[in-house]
């Protein structure tokens, strides 16, 4: 901070969790540095990491999860480790913790994390309904378990509410743990705030394949107690009842009230607003943790970042912001991965990367020019070296999907399936593409149905449009203003059509050609998402049109310049019309032509 003291500056830490502990860490990386930083926690113990509650709950010892202890040896800190922080008193740089003390600082770090969220139905306090949100909470739930058991003659039974991490990791736990376990969300899939459907589904499939079972879109509207006062049942939202003997609730809010109470801004939905060096509205205090983390992220690798980031910030040094918001996990031992590398709204094509190996699911979304890489999710493959740069905080998340997808080409071979694609060398694919305007995996695959849901064919198309050489790749939205605009053909010798593509800033004079041309033969324009497709023009007009159009800088492929090809324009690019495998040639994208 810019006016904090060369003397020793007093860091006050709200939280004490993985956050915090990373936080104080990256702060005494240098022994001589003159600080005192003052941690406050409330529950009573050492940091920990919460991510291994769930195999304290299947019976690991206590230790799972515990965190160096260092750090909190160094006499620079003091760990209040059963005190909570009540009052932020903004103006005069101090807190108010429970035990009505006041402490001064010099910069505050929030990182009080997330509240437990219980389920407000009926019946919820009854014997056997549990939270999962700290130590405490898993050795209650795992001293019930085991004396639950006892009184039983079957296996338990669970309802686990919540599909998130927590949830997925608790329903594991106590499924290895010998209980029967049904999952219950409300939303549409599992890990609904980082997966997409595809993904999520095929995470329900291996949790499904484990024997666990999982309801989502419907919530727990009761929970029945017997005349003992234990679960005995739950009742859904439509009406339909599950029996159980206990119910684990794992939601979980960010725990932002005294940042609100203080003054500073939050997100609507729960949060604390900060900036990309971590500090809030008021640059002495800053958030780390869950406390602080973009809806879309979260978890511990997102806390661990932001501690580095917010300690980088109060040291003077720079960290470089991650690109993306992404995800890191393993609830239940099953290792996931997802990145979410470009927002925005344009259209996608979900582009599928085989199993194989410890890889249970992969994809690739990239936008229909398969330029820009909005996400990359993989499941089940924790030792793939290709991962490491989509891992939260990365900062080449694009040129990771990539290698990605360059490696399941390599992998599919040219074999891979009968659509003829696979079989053409990638240059000659992604020749065959510039020369015929081809810009979208859609407009490739028009007419080829059975390459549209076919894996191989998709990989392979979406790096072949990579290749092209006005492709810029890692072009995020935004910069794609300084591609140049394209020219197509499209319809027929007696109706064609002109297309021209132009990025969101485009020059005015590319823009007047255009509208002089429609003027001029009484033409019409549809323009759509940068889209501009001139209709009713005659063949004879082509020429002069495509000079033009190249005189005011767009891109008009050789093969428009030279006599353009009305009779299939814009067709599918040929080789994807599967022709027979034994008249090919191994160059086939442009021997394949006739054929099609
Ligand atoms: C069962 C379970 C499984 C999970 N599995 C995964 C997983 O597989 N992958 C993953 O990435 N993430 C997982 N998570 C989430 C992950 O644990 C959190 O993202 C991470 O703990 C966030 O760290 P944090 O330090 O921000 O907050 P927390 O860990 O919540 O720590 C905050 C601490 O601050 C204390 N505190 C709050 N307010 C005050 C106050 N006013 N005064 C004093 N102390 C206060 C709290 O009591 C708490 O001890 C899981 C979470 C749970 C519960």
């Amino acid at each position: 901070m810019d006016d904090i003291p060369a003397r020793t500056v007093d860091i006050v830490v709200v939280g004490a969790g993985i956050a915090a502990h990373r936080f104080v860490a990256r702060m005494l990386e240098d022994p001589d540095r003159a600080v005192r930083i003052t941690v406050f926690g409330d529950e009573g113990r050492l940091p920990y990491d919460r991510s291994g509650l769930a195999r304290v709950v299947g019976g690991s010892p206590a230790s799972a999860g515990e965190l160096d202890r260092a750090p909190f040896r160094d006499d620079r800190v003091r760990l209040i480790d059963d005190d909570r922080v009540l009052r932020i008193d903004r103006g005069g740089r101090r807190v108010r913790a429970r035990s009505q003390r006041w402490y001064d600082y010099d910069a505050l770090v929030l990182a009080t994390g997330t509240h437990a969220h219980r389920l407000d139905v009926p019946g919820i306090r009854a014997r056997g309904s549990f939270l999962l949100r700290t130590m405490e909470d898993a050795h209650m739930l795992r001293a019930f378990l085991a004396v639950r058991a006892t009184e039983m003659p079957r296996a338990l039974r669970a309802v686990v509410v919540g599909g998130d991490e927590g949830g997925v990791d608790a329903a594991c736990a106590l499924h290895d743990a010998g209980v029967q376990t049904t999952i219950v969300d409300a939303a549409d899939r599992l890990l609904p705030t980082h997966l997409t459907l595809p993904a999520a589904s095929a995470l329900r499939g291996i949790i499904e394949a484990r024997g666990i079972a999982v309801r989502m879109r419907t919530r727990v509207t009761r929970v029945d107690p017997d005349a003992t006062g234990a679960v005995t049942a739950v009742e859904f939202q439509d009406g339909t009842f599950a029996r159980t003997d206990l119910i684990v609730t794992t939601g979980a809010r960010p725990r932002d009230e005294l940042a609100r109470n203080a003054g500073l801004r939050t997100r609507p939905g729960g949060g604390v607003l900060v900036d990309a060096d971590g500090r809030t509205s008021d640059p002495r205090v800053l958030a780390i943790g869950d406390v602080a983390a973009d809806p879309a992220s979260g978890g511990t690798e997102a806390a661990l970042a932001s501690a580095d980031r917010a300690a980088a910030t109060l040291l003077g040094a720079r960290v470089a912001s991650p690109v993306g918001h992404g995800w890191h996990g393993s609830p239940g031992g099953i290792e996931v991965v997802t990145l979410r590398v470009a927002d925005g709204d344009e259209p996608t094509v979900d582009v599928p990367l085989p199993s194989r190996g410890d890889r249970v699911f992969g994809e690739v979304v990239l936008s229909e020019d398969a330029r820009v890489v909005h996400r990359v999710t993989v499941i089940g493959a924790s030792a793939d070296a290709s991962l490491a740069g989509l891992a939260p905080g990365s900062l080449d998340g694009q040129r990771a999907a990539r290698t990605l997808l360059a490696a399941a080409v390599a992998e599919d071979g040219a074999e891979a399936c009968t659509h003829g694609l696979p079989s053409a060398p990638l240059e000659v694919l992604a020749a065959e593409l510039t020369d015929r305007g081809i810009r979208t995996v859609a407009e490739a695959l028009d007419g080829a149905v059975e390459s549209r849901g076919c894996g191989p064919c998709l990989r392979r198309l979406a790096l072949a449009l990579q290749e092209r050489p006005e492709a810029n790749f890692g072009v995020r939205p935004g910069d794609r203003g300084t591609l140049r605009p394209e020219v197509r053909l499209r319809g027929t010798t007696a109706a064609p059509v002109l297309e021209v593509r132009v990025g969101a800033d485009s020059d005015g004079a590319l823009l007047l050609v255009v509208g002089r041309l429609a003027a001029r033969r009484e033409a019409t324009v549809r323009i759509d998402r940068g889209l501009l497709a001139v209709s009713g023009l005659r063949a004879e007009d082509m020429p002069d049109a495509l000079a033009d159009l190249r005189s005011a800088g767009a891109v008009v492929p050789e093969a428009l310049i030279g006599g353009a090809d009305l009779a299939r324009p814009g067709g599918p690019i040929a080789v994807v019309r599967h022709p027979s495998r034994t008249g090919r040639r191994a160059g086939g994208a442009r021997s394949a032509e006739g054929s099609a």
